[in-house]
């Protein structure tokens, strides 16, 4: 019978990641050489073939959820005990296209890991793995855990939603494995919810040296309208809006007979998504002979910092005291899975993935030295749950 970690047990998890560093770094690289852009779903999906082999060598019962077009998503379960499962979710689609391997091929440099999608988030998949292992090893694993990994969170979770939503919902808690935050790694107890809008106005096209006065610029009605709804930005409610692209007209002598653009929302409380919809969806145009659509809205709810993550949190931070981790915790601006899993009531703590920086970018690289500690983090958060 085992009991809940203590500091003896978080030492043993600690022990056995960092005496398999050099075993985690193999499997990190290979993962990391298999490229799984989330728009292709061939290269996704070798990549699932190879997590689900990982995970049934480990003695879990793999579940794939068959998509058309995305990846097809993997589930893992580890029975063990009794009560609901904690849940380790992921995904295992990149950002980055076939081929950035040629010019950003992984590699090791001055203590840390470089290449695509190393921080996000195939290290925290990595840090999945051993943490199983650890647990596995010292015989402490006293509730099932289920492994959740979707293939299009990179793209709005089109697809992996549903499944990460019904998945939760049979769990106790969910341990998100982003990335942590910033340069010492906090943990992620809240996180923005996230929306998209396409605002597109059609006008009437026209010479704008022979016929003006028939013309109804598109153009001019759009940015009138954008005028508007950058006042709906509100920093002391944490709700902004950002015009981040716009198109629109075909040639500078013509009239412009469309134009649009697409907004990025965010919002600090569920409770504001309805209201903030609400008023584009009152836009009016200026001009009466334009006309105005409105399309999208709210698609990330936000990860509110509930007691119940709080909680979790809490929990983190005496197990990582044990091994000599300092924690804190932060709020981020930027939205994954585990705004669905708490938007449900799920308790979720998310970045407790790796230490390291650059998601997204050339320069994505994890910190080596750092992995064992979380890991060994993450076996003591299941044992104890
Ligand atoms: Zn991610």
């Amino acid at each position: 019978m085992t009991t809940k970690t203590d500091s003896q047990s978080a030492l043993a998890h600690l022990a056995y990641c960092q005496q398999h560093q050099a075993e985690m770094m193999t499997l990190l690289r290979r993962m990391v050489e298999i490229e799984s852009p989330s728009d292709d779903k061939a290269a996704v999906d070798r990549m699932g073939a190879f997590l689900a082999r990982e995970f049934e060598r480990l003695g879990g019962t793999v579940t794939s959820y068959p998509q058309k077009n995305a990846g097809n998503h993997l589930k893992a379960e580890f029975a063990a005990g009794a009560g609901k499962p904690a849940l380790l979710l992921g995904h295992f689609d990149t950002v980055w296209s076939m081929g950035t391997l040629a010019t950003m091929p992984f590699r090791v440099d001055n203590g840390r890991a470089f290449g695509p999608g190393v921080y996000d988030m195939k290290a925290g998949i990595t840090m999945m793995i051993f943490a199983l292992r650890a647990l596995q090893a010292g015989g402490n694993q006293r509730r099932p855990v289920t492994v959740l990994l979707d293939t299009d969170e990179e793209v709005g979770s089109v697809t992996g939603r549903p499944v990460v939503e019904a998945t939760a919902r049979e769990c106790e808690a969910v341990f998100v494995l982003e990335p942590s935050q910033g340069p010492k790694g906090h943990l992620k107890t809240s996180r923005k919810g996230v929306g998209n809008i396409t605002i597109r106005v059609r006008g009437r096209a026209s010479h704008s040296g022979v016929d003006f006065e028939k013309g109804r610029s598109a153009i001019v009605e759009l940015a009138r309208q954008l005028l508007e709804i950058v006042k709906f930005t509100d920093l002391s409610r944490g709700i902004t809006v950002n015009p981040g692209v716009i198109h629109g007209g075909t040639r500078s002598n013509v009239i412009a007979a469309e134009a649009w653009a697409e907004v990025d929302l965010r919002i600090d409380r569920a409770a504001d998504a309805a209201a903030l919809e609400q008023k584009f969806a009152a836009l009016k145009p200026f001009d009466p002979d334009c006309s105005i659509e409105i399309t999208g809205g709210i698609n990330r709810p936000p990860m509110e910092r509930t007691e119940a993550t709080v909680h979790l949190f809490e929990m983190a931070r005496e197990i990582a005291g044990w091994i000599g981790l300092p924690l804190e915790e932060s709020a981020t601006g930027g939205g994954s899975d585990g705004n669905f899993t708490s938007a449900l009531g799920v308790p979720t703590l998310d970045g407790l993935g790796a230490l390291g920086e650059g998601a997204h970018a050339s320069h994505e690289s994890i910190v080596i030295e750092d992995l064992p500690r979380r890991t060994a983090l993450i076996a003591g958060l299941l044992q104890t749950l």
